[in-house]
């Protein structure tokens, strides 16, 4: 039996066209707060962490990571640092076995350092990708005291739960499929799919965008078009926070 539960980790603010650039004036330029979800999975193999989300010395300096920026504001509070989301549901760091990102940015491996212990599964090209590159400020997870096992193409990482590639947002993106014995198959989307619209219109900003448009197809294929069963990382209403079974 596995147990999914979807918390927030912080938020960043931007305008809406940053994940909406099919949008016109002036919708596109209002600003919006777009949640960062990190998920929990408790399986029978173990505890399992998806994204670690924004580190929280962006709750006393918002602009620690790329400096003052207008066009991207972070909002964090104390309580979503995720060891105190993890501590609320009765998790230490030292508990999670297995830690996977979706890819390596600040908001979805912010906190690697902090599971010492996990075994961290990024995709191989994802990992050669964002080694050194200034987007992917290292210092939160290029750490040679974290083991990191590089991965190729789909592959499980428990019973009922396995990593799949979706590229576009970046090189070696992955999303995780859970299988759960009541809600059915779910898809943690990552950057994949920022909000369910990404999903609707098939459509999303992204390194690739060719590449994106094929992984949204794949993530609709694999919910069998049931867009409550895809969870995008950035949504403010589709990624509903809570617990599923
Ligand atoms: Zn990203």
């Amino acid at each position: 039996m596995i147990e999914l539960t979807v918390f927030r980790t912080g938020a960043v603010q931007l305008a809406r066209s940053a994940f909406a650039p099919w949008l016109e004036a002036p919708e596109r330029d209002v600003f919006v707060e777009c949640p960062v979800w990190s998920a929990l999975l408790r399986t029978p193999e173990g505890l399992i962490l998806f994204d670690t989300g924004l580190h929280p010395v962006h709750v006393e300096r918002p602009e620690a990571t790329f400096g003052a920026n207008p066009a991207m504001r972070i909002t964090m509070t104390a309580e979503d640092a995720i060891v105190s989301r993890l501590a609320a549901l009765g998790v230490r760091p030292d508990d999670i076995t297995v830690v996977v990102n979706s890819h390596l940015h600040f908001d979805h491996a912010g906190n690697n350092r902090a599971f010492p212990k996990a075994t961290f599964i990024v995709q191989a090209e994802q990992l050669a990708y964002a080694k050194g590159r200034p987007n992917f400020p290292g210092v939160y997870w290029d750490d040679p005291g974290l083991t990191y096992l590089p991965t190729t193409g789909r592959a499980r990482v428990a019973q009922g739960v396995d990593v799949v590639p979706t590229p576009g947002h970046a090189p070696g993106h992955q999303s995780l499929i859970v299988e759960l014995a009541e809600t059915g198959r779910v898809v943690l989307c990552g950057d994949a799919a920022f909000t369910r619209a990404n999903l609707e219109r098939g459509e999303t900003p992204g390194h690739d965008p060719v590449a994106a448009k094929e992984s949204l197809a794949l993530i609709r294929s694999l919910v069998k078009d049931d867009l409550d069963r895809a969870f995008p990382s950035h949504d403010a209403s589709a990624s509903r926070p809570g617990t599923y079974r």
